[in-house]
């Protein structure tokens, strides 16, 4: 990139749009630069899932969970319609954006007694449902099936598996506190990093698991293709994921609860998903597409103006509940969340017997 475009990209594009990148600066895949109104170094990208440099502008987005300043383009590839926001931070600006009271890695310990039991409940209550959906394909896992759970964070999931099915649970995870905690309460084995810097051995596990995960990789298809080299054959990956293509995604635009940018960097839905599965040697056996209680609810106090980072966080998580309970007889035809579970292809003269029949 050159110091003139850079110059453009940090002072005037930053100051009239709010946003990184002014539209007149030609910027190339790899592309760096420090923006200084975000105060943070950004990367360009090109397609995370077809590698085309061909996108066009959705809409710009802001960072509701924590308030920091800037906006994000949020840019739709127009080669095979893959959402995702670019520029994007750079992978050493991102740990910034993921301090230790993110959702995930928080369970409200300091917080109003109300406000930790609802988050506890509700964590609970996703794991089962991720445990119920996985088995809709694979059958009840039996006793001593090998999990590697990708982004555990604090191993609500694990812990279920390992309670409910004695299943043998390793997790991932890039954050050092989490991993110390879910280790010293669990005696589950956690690896810290992420997937590919690991380096697990290869078709070494029964079932990986990526809930809530791959919408935060910066580039989710090597991780994808690591997942294919460590799964066992006959294995299975589930992995869920927000649906941008549902009716609060379409609906809500930057609005939309599950937004959450600049830790959200890939929006899928079923197609792109797909895609990204059977391009990487992958049969996707299930799409299971779903909504949560405050999806309606949070998005429409996002689009009333009310941000989470500038409420307290009792107030908002139970406004939004309320103001979603009316949309509870129709969830079923509001999805923005999915399941997708999907096995390793075979190569034809490779195809052996499954190794065991779950169904
Ligand atoms: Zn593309």
């Amino acid at each position: 990139m050159s110091d003139a475009a850079k110059a453009l990209a940090t002072t005037a594009g930053d100051r009239e749009s709010g946003c990184a990148l002014a539209t007149a600066v030609s910027l190339a895949p790899g592309d760096t630069f420090y923006s200084e109104l975000h105060g943070e170094e950004q990367k360009h990208t090109s397609c995370t899932l077809c590698g085309a440099h061909a996108e066009r502008l959705l809409f710009e987005v802001e960072d509701t969970m924590f308030g920091r300043p800037g906006k994000y383009r949020l840019v739709e590839c127009q080669q095979c319609s893959m959402r995702y926001i670019n520029p994007r931070p750079t992978t050493p600006a991102l740990a910034r954006h993921y301090p230790n009271d993110y959702l995930c890695y928080t369970n409200f310990d300091h917080e109003h007694w109300l406000l930790r039991w609802a988050f506890n409940r509700m964590q609970q209550d996703q794991a089962r449902r991720r445990v119920r959906q996985i088995e809709r394909v694979t059958g009840r896992l039996p006793q001593g099936t090998t999990v590697l759970d990708v982004g555990c964070g604090r191993g609500e999931l694990l812990r279920r598996l390992k309670n409910d099915r004695q299943t043998l649970g390793t997790g991932i995870d890039i954050n050092r506190d989490v991993v110390d905690v879910l280790r010293r309460e669990s005696g589950i084995p956690v690896l810290h990093g992420t997937l590919c810097e690991v380096g697990c051995e290869s078709a070494s596990f029964d079932l990986v698991t990526l809930t809530e995960y791959l919408e935060h990789e910066p580039h989710p298809r090597p991780v994808i293709e690591e997942v294919r080299r460590i799964i066992k054959p006959g294995g299975f990956v589930a992995i869920e994921v927000p649906d941008i293509s549902g009716p609060p995604g379409r609906w809500f635009g930057p609005n939309w609860w599950q937004i959450d940018a600049p830790r959200h960097l890939t929006y899928f839905s079923p197609k792109t998903l797909t895609q990204l599965l059977e391009s990487s040697g992958f049969e996707v056996l299930q799409v299971k597409r779903y909504s949560m209680l405050t999806s309606m609810g949070y998005s429409l106090l996002q689009a009333m103006g009310h941000r989470y980072c500038n409420s307290p966080k009792l107030l908002y998580l139970t406004l939004s509940a309320l103001l979603g309970l009316p949309f509870v007889p129709f969830l079923s035809f509001l999805p923005d969340f999915m399941m997708v579970v999907a096995r390793p292809r075979q190569a034809a003269h490779l195809a052996l017997p499954p190794q065991h029949d779950r169904a």
